[in-house]
């Protein structure tokens, strides 16, 4: 039994690790992925997320925990089903393509205990489901990388698994097909109903294609929720600086506030904890007069216009501190520029010093 969650379907992992040699690659992980649920697996490289996939599909053995898929135990130290038997598929990041099959002859190729009558007509429903039909004939090696793409995800699909695994499944794609293919591909795994598991390192992509994001550090998941949780409500700050860039300040909590020099920030730390304050360039308003709201003058060290976004680096007065702002403006103000910039401190995450890595 799985007794660290209510709901036994889809995909559980249960205080997984994983260690070559020496080296701990994964670090007792426990998730869920509910049937019809994205979750992305994120995180810098070398994090352990490709090792935790391959544990997933029986590529590895488990070495400690339990890894249960619609309910059943299928992987523990003692009882290991094999890949092929657990109902879960596996996409490799290079699609792993037969060359020497046809595109049906690869769609089909794990449905060998299949009548051959409903062998194809599942593969040509497959197929006509993504308006691949007219390349049942054709080979790999002419087809797209994007035609490629959704045969790979096809092939995996058609055994009707209960979990499927991918594996960065968008990086060889150029930017233009990927953005489209893979809001496509997630459209196909929900009309599907499985639990995703898919890696990626990509932040962007984790909270466009995620319910959920399991964010990995060292061989655990450093936070798992939404991608607002983790955007808005990061728990350390690894987290926070793993979703783009962020201002870092240091101070000292006094009577409930951490004082800077663009503002106070309240905090339920001790008083004389040493912390660090993070925001993101994103959070910040040029405003015309402070209007009763808090707001620090500061003036423009430099600016870029990146198109509908302006980047600016800002001195708040008094100050040697360089905040780096971004404004959703095409005008950047000209070097030397004072402007008054006002901040919602809750969108400023404080945490106790000792924590950043
Ligand atoms: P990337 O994003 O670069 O693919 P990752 O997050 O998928 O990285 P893993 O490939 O799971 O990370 O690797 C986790 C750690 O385990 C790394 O330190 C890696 O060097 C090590 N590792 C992975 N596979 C092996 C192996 N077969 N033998 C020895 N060490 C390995």
């Amino acid at each position: 039994m799985a007794s660290q969650f209510t709901q036994h379907s889809g995909l559980i992992l249960e205080k997984v690790s994983h260690s070559f040699g020496k080296k701990r690659a994964v670090n007792n992980v426990s998730l869920q992925v509910f049937p019809g649920e994205v979750v992305c697996l994120l995180g810098p490289s070398g994090c352990g997320k490709t090792t935790l996939l391959r544990v997933s599909a029986g590529i590895e053995r488990v070495q400690t925990g339990r890894i249960f898929v619609s309910g059943r135990e299928v992987a523990s130290p003692d009882n290991e089903v094999f890949p092929e038997n657990r109902s879960v598929g596996l996409m490799f990041q290079d699609y792993a393509l037969f060359p020497h099959l046809s595109v049906f002859q690869n769609v089909g190729f794990g449905l060998n205990k299949l009548k051959k009558r409903d062998r194809n007509l599942r593969v040509k429903n497959l197929l006509d489901d993504v308006d691949l039909g007219h390349c049942a004939n054709a080979y790999p090696h002419s087809l797209s990388g994007g035609e490629q793409q959704r045969v790979a995800l096809m092939r995996v699909l058609a055994p009707e698994p209960s979990v499927i695994l991918l594996d960065e499944p968008f990086s060889g794609l150029d930017i233009r097909l990927r953005s489209k293919t893979r809001i496509e591909t997630i459209k196909i795994l929900k009309r599907h109903g499985v639990a995703v598991l898919l890696v990626t390192h990509d932040f962007e992509e984790a909270m466009l294609l995620g319910d959920k994001i399991a964010l990995m550090q060292d061989g655990t998941i450093a936070q798992m929720g939404s991608p607002s949780d983790l955007y808005q409500r990061p728990n350390t700050p690894f987290v926070a600086s793993f979703f783009g860039d962020v201002n870092t300040l240091t101070g000292v909590v006094k009577g409930g506030f951490v004082k800077t020099v663009i503002g106070d920030f309240s905090t339920k730390l001790a008083d004389g904890t040493a912390v660090i304050i993070m925001i993101r360039p994103d959070d910040f308003d040029i405003i015309s007069e402070a209007d009763g709201n808090p707001g620090f003058p500061a003036h423009v060290s430099n600016s870029h216009n990146l198109g509908p976004l302006t980047h600016i680096n800002l001195i708040p007065e008094g100050s040697k501190l360089v905040i780096s702002a971004r404004f959703l403006t095409k005008k950047a103000p000209k070097t030397g520029t004072k402007v008054l910039i006002r901040l919602d401190p809750s969108y400023a995450f404080v945490f106790p010093a000792t924590l950043q890595t």
